[in-house]
């Protein structure tokens, strides 16, 4: 299969594999002489290797790239911004929220990698994973690199792609800081991992200062896409899709499913860590990253349910635990 197909408007989808899900979207714009870049991929070199491919058969060069738009800073979107920068001179545009995850993951110091370890020793995540997973955060940079100079983008504001105004929409729970971008006028949306035609999006976890409860911005933003009129939907994974009123309908019952199996894992009488209750909710995934997003996942999940006051916390030798509150 071709790695792009040409979508309503002149916008090509490019599919960019990956292990799970099978790809990831990057979508290019017509945009005057050039085109809009919306989530360029992630750095390797078999990537790389394939965007020059895409570009020969589908005829354009990298410095006709206007504009680089950013949905949320997790690798598998971001992560190509700054090679694609330095090609095409093109400004990348990301949320202000946005931006500071980067910092804080891929800038100085990368003080989120300690910050995200000590978060999943105190919700019982064991040694050996906890090991493994700090290699792999220590890792994971090459993804993300050239680094590139970043242009804030935030709700409010509009951009311009070719003809069609697009809106920024702030649209927060699989990321902090996570946008949407809308047009009226081509009834579109691009919405990256938020509002997926195929699975429901992981929300993971990553400090209060961010978002202290991901399940309730995720629940949110799926209200505040409601009255948009929207034709055809560009998500991040999966193919693009129309019916998006009902697929954000059917994603918040998902959602309240998820929920429940998570508060089913507590009782009134024992305490349990979260990472004891993801390991009753999510089925055994061999892939170390696909673990994490699960776990921390149920986090999220647990802070939701305390939130709502159906299970209570206590911190024990410096591990949090929960247990059912008593209806
Ligand atoms: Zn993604």
């Amino acid at each position: 299969m071709s790695h792009y197909t040409l979508q309503p408007h002149g916008i090509y989808q490019i599919r960019l594999p990956m292990g799970n899900p099978p790809w990831m979207n990057s979508y290019l714009l017509p945009d005057g002489d050039g085109y809009a870049l919306i989530d360029p991929g992630f750095n390797t070199e078999a990537i790389i290797a394939l965007w020059q491919e895409i570009s020969e058969e589908i005829g354009f060069t990298f410095d006709q790239i206007r504009k680089i738009l950013v949905t949320h800073h997790h690798p598998d979107h971001y992560g190509l911004a700054g090679w694609f920068q330095q090609q095409s001179d093109a400004p990348v545009y990301v949320s202000t929220i946005a931006k500071k995850q980067i910092e804080g993951l891929w800038g100085e110091g990368r003080p989120l990698v300690s910050y995200f370890l000590e978060t999943y020793r105190k919700n019982g995540l064991p040694a050996d994973l906890l090991e493994q997973l700090g290699e792999h955060l220590k890792n994971n940079m090459q993804q993300v690199l050239p680094k590139p100079t970043l242009t804030t983008l935030d709700e409010g504001e509009t951009i311009q792609i070719g003809d069609a105004t697009f809106e920024v929409l702030h649209i927060p729970g699989h990321a902090a800081g996570h946008s949407a971008f809308y047009s009226e006028e081509l009834q579109v949306i691009f919405v990256g991992d938020q509002v997926m035609p195929d699975s429901l999006p992981d929300t993971c976890y990553v400090s209060d200062e961010f978002d202290p409860n991901p399940i309730h911005s995720f629940i949110h933003s799926l209200n505040k896409l409601k009255p948009y009129s929207v034709q055809v939907a560009f998500p991040g994974h999966h193919q693009p899709f129309a019916h998006f009123g009902e697929r954000l309908e059917q994603l918040k019952r998902l959602n309240a499913e998820r929920q429940q199996k998570v508060v089913d894992q507590f009782t009134t009488e024992e305490w349990k860590t979260a990472y004891e209750a993801y390991y009753g909710v999510f089925e055994p995934v061999p892939a170390l990253i696909q673990k994490r997003f699960h776990f921390t996942e149920t986090i999220s999940r647990v802070r939701y349910a305390l939130s709502e006051r159906l299970i209570e916390q206590s911190e024990q030798n410096g591990i949090v635990k929960y247990r059912k509150i008593s209806s």
